[in-house]
């Protein structure tokens, strides 16, 4: 059985492993990745501040199962990997 400390996401920017996975529109996201696929939301929160505007962000409350997940970070890491020439 997986240890439950070694479920979750690997934060590309800490290096921190985490569970909750927060969805941002594609224009914050680009403004805040630095060209990463994966932030913890500690990273995020940081990076938003980091832009210096003031902001209110509603979330919503909407699960995703684990293989859900899995899939929409492959295609988003697909997306982001330039074509051969
Ligand atoms: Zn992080």
């Amino acid at each position: 059985m997986t240890d439950p400390r070694d479920q979750g996401c690997l934060c590309q920017a800490c290096g921190d492993r985490y569970k909750v996975d927060l969805m941002l529109p594609d224009e914050l996201w680009a403004r805040i990745s630095g060209g990463k696929n994966l932030l913890c939301g500690r990273c995020i929160m940081t990076a938003m501040e980091g832009l210096g505007s003031f902001a209110a962000l509603f979330i919503r409350t909407e699960v995703e199962s684990a293989e859900e997940l899995r899939m929409r970070h492959i295609r988003r890491a697909l997306d982001d990997t330039p074509m051969p020439a």
